[in-house]
């Protein structure tokens, strides 16, 4: 494994108490393997990643608990000048929005070029030429040229694909990406997904692909673990996910999707909200919006059960669910 997270727990302190955002979370990504975390905002998918990339170690966020091993040692344990050294070279971040995590006043190419200057040591000349590299390799039109614009010159698409540049620069073991389409139209967030894909194979890197929206990540993931306040749900591989949920809001995210097989019909969409964080309900914290829920899914919070050779499921029900027999 090139990622693992043992048991992570991570609170915030708010007014309104002490609120869970983690609350016993494990998944793993191998090298050249695309992990897709999928859930609505507040599920604790991206607190998870920032737990990864240590950009959580200050109030009001605290890891309680767990272990997140990265190439087998333990990011939480290590020193902070050896943790420094695996996040800049070792792990990347795919932000949503690339506006705001490029900086607005340096070339594009000044910012790709840091890259080189700043970690491999190279003369602003040759980081200046592997930045237009880069910039080709991520396929940004007329590259040679656009080097010297700067952030806001770009389309959004484009930039996100800059943002791609910056991460894959030093050849990172992995890459987390955080909603990285969420704020293009279709067409184009087909095309970054693909190029995601594409580098992930080229590079070997172990990919772990933050979203919402479970139509994304299809044809780009091996395994999708899938949170709900705080904790994951169900984790699966992508075709048995696919081929039946084996819980009840994999369901409703599944039916979610928009298809073209189902043009004209309503799309579905699961009841309610999400719980807040200070007040998960007690037993399942899926109940108050659950179809399937019964007296026990009230009072006995469900630990993940085996639910097939390669998969759990955190549902009382899971095989119901799975037989396709809650409707
Ligand atoms: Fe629904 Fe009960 Fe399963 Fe929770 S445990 S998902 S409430 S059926
Ligand atoms: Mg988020």
């Amino acid at each position: 494994m090139l990622l693992e997270v043992r048991d992570l727990h991570v609170e915030f302190r708010t007014r309104d108490g002490v609120a869970k955002a983690v609350n016993g979370v494990s998944y793993g990504v191998g090298a050249g393997e695309t992990l897709a975390v999928l859930g609505e905002s507040g599920s604790g998918k991206s607190v998870t990643a920032q737990a990864v990339m240590g950009i959580l170690d200050m109030p009001p966020g605290r890891i309680t608990g767990g272990q997140i091993l990265f190439q087998g040692r333990d990011l939480l344990t290590m020193k902070e000048e050896e943790r420094r050294k695996i996040r800049g070279a070792g792990m990347a971040m795919i932000f949503q929005d690339a506006l705001s995590a490029l900086n607005p006043v340096l070339s594009v190419g000044d910012q790709l070029g840091e890259m080189f200057t700043v970690h491999r040591g190279m003369s602003r000349k040759d980081a200046r030429k592997r930045a237009v590299e880069l910039m080709d390799r991520v396929r940004i039109p007329g590259a040679a040229q656009r080097v010297r614009d700067y952030p806001h010159q770009f389309s959004g698409g484009m930039r996100q694909r800059i943002m791609i540049a910056m991460a894959i620069a030093l050849e990172p073991a992995l890459v987390i990406a955080d909603e990285p389409t969420t704020a293009l139209d279709v067409t184009v967030q087909a095309q970054v997904m693909d190029l995601l894909a594409e580098l992930r194979r080229e590079y070997d890197m172990g990919l772990v692909l933050i979203t919402h929206d479970l139509g994304v990540v299809a044809d780009v993931a091996d395994r999708i673990a899938v949170m709900y306040a705080g904790r994951i749900v169900e984790s699966a591989p992508v075709h048995d996910i696919y081929k039946a949920p084996a819980h009840p809001y994999t369901r409703g995210l599944l039916e979610s999707i928009p298809r073209l097989d189902h043009k004209g019909r309503e799309l579905y969409a699961i009841q309610g909200l999400p719980p807040s964080l200070t007040h998960v309900p007690a037993g399942c914290a899926f109940h108050p919006r659950c179809a399937m829920a019964r007296d026990v899914c009230r009072t006995d919070e469900p630990p993940l059960y085996p639910a097939g050779p390669d998969r759990v499921s955190a549902c009382h029900f899971w095989r119901e669910c799975l037989d396709g027999l809650d409707g």
